[in-house]
């Protein structure tokens, strides 16, 4: 069987390590940027406990390499930037285990190091159905000049990131919805001398900062501030002068802490990319041909809750973990996996739609008082808890309905 992965990103690099132990099996990953090129990865995550939980049970070795170069996320804490504090959450309240804090360089040096099989410098320039068998597909692709072609594929997994070319070629461009938030993202230097440390939230009104502390010394922070869904963001919205207005509140007084953090974003206000806040449709598998989505490539959600890269590790577990043990059973057909795996939209929706509505008190007119109180409410809690503990993992091999995977509540 010919296994081909697209993308050596957070998905990409779990199935082709796991995928490239089958015995027997053909399997490529086909990656764009060159080995140790970590350009567009220049910023912080903090990882979800469900995450955790989940590479824990698929690849314990792997989850121990990442936890090896992160630290614990232990807290979640909601302040306004006058210092009033609003929530203070314990992850272990809500989850099984703790979560993680990494540079996303450093998460994909250390999955890039234990997935062998990746071949870097690829740029694709076709990729299709076979035209003797639908099902299968081919792809084609250059590296160091030298052109490629790969026929016969019998699972095309598209890991291949936020604007997926595969999931364009094949089941067309997922429709974008913009929110309405817009967000930039700083990587710095720990200057603030213990001010930062674990995962935290400041609001003045909807604007909102966040910040952390990722190894080895480095603090991560974002801001984001609503817009209008259907606009750009406006030049004058990122000065300096504009960011600081937006994070003071009106009597002026801040904490050290917000002060620190206010000065840092200020000061880096002309080198921070800007995006905006945007979801797109969950789709995990083309229904004509074997090409499984994963990742970005499968979903697209709002980052308030930080389930892009942990929703990317929770796929790739399960699918992973699905393909290898249909595989020890002698379960080879991949339409079969691709139906069980495809079950996990359902999980998708809800991650999706709880993460749009956590994003209340970040939108024009919020009331992020009223907003985070909520957040302490039973009913969010519920769902918080639901986010972090009810993963899908162990999966068992599908049965002759396609239907499969157990739920791990350790
Ligand atoms: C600034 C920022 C901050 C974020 N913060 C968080 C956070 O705190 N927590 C969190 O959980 N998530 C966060 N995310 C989201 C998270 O980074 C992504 O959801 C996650 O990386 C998705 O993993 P993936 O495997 O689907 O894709 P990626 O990790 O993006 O990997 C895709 C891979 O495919 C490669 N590729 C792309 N196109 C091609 C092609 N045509 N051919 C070959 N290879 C290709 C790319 O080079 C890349 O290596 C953040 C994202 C951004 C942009």
């Amino acid at each position: 069987m010919r296994i081909v992965i697209v993308g050596a990103g957070v998905a990409g690099c779990i199935m082709a390590r796991t995928l490239s132990q089958l015995p027997g099996a053909d399997v490529f990953c086909l990656e764009r940027v060159a080995r140790d090129d970590h350009s567009e990865s220049g910023t912080g995550l903090n990882i979800g406990p469900n995450a955790v939980q989940a590479l824990q049970a698929h690849d314990p070795a792997l989850a121990d390499a990442v936890t090896n170069s992160s630290f614990p996320w232990r807290t979640w804490k909601i302040s306004l930037t006058d210092g009033t504090k609003l929530f203070d959450l314990p992850i272990t309240a809500v989850a099984n285990n703790e979560g993680w804090r990494i540079r996303w360089s450093e998460l994909y040096r250390v999955l890039r190091k234990e997935a062998p099989i990746v071949s870097y410098d690829c740029t694709i320039t076709a990729a299709g159905r076979s035209a003797h068998d639908p099902a299968k597909t081919f792809i084609e692709w250059t590296q160091g000049g030298a052109r490629k072609r790969l026929d016969d594929i019998d699972l095309l997994i598209a890991a291949d990131g936020r604007y997926s070319q595969l999931r364009r070629i094949f089941s067309g461009e997922p429709a974008i919805r913009h929110v309405g938030v817009a967000i930039s993202r700083l990587l710095v230097p720990d200057t603030s001398g213990g001010l930062i440390d674990d995962y935290e939230q400041w609001f003045n009104g909807p604007n909102r900062l966040l910040a952390f502390r990722v190894p080895p010394d480095h603090v991560y922070a974002a801001c984001s501030f609503p817009i209008a869904p259907d606009l750009p963001i406006a030049d004058h919205l990122k000065s300096p002068e504009a960011l600081r207005a937006a994070y003071t509140p009106a009597n002026g007084l801040l904490t050290k802490q917000t002060r620190w953090l206010i000065d840092t974003v200020c000061a880096h206000a002309d080198d921070m990319h800007w995006a905006r806040l945007q979801e797109h449709e969950a789709l995990y598998a083309d229904p004509a041909s074997n090409v499984l989505y994963l990742g970005d490539a499968a979903h697209g959600m709002v980052p308030t809750l930080g389930q892009g890269a942990t929703q990317a590790i929770e796929d790739a577990s399960f699918a992973g973990s699905l393909i290898a043990s249909a595989w020890a059973e002698g379960i080879r057909d991949p339409r079969k996996w691709l139906r069980s795996i495809a079950t996990r939209a359902d999980r998708m929706r809800f991650v999706m739609q709880f993460s749009l509505e956590a994003t209340d008190t970040m939108l024009a007119g919020a009331d992020p008082v009223a907003g985070t109180l909520h957040k302490t409410e039973p009913d969010f809690v519920a769902k918080l808890d639901r986010l972090y503990r009810d993963v899908p993992g162990n999966a068992a091999p599908p049965n002759d309905h396609g239907l499969s995977a157990g739920t791990l509540n350790a």
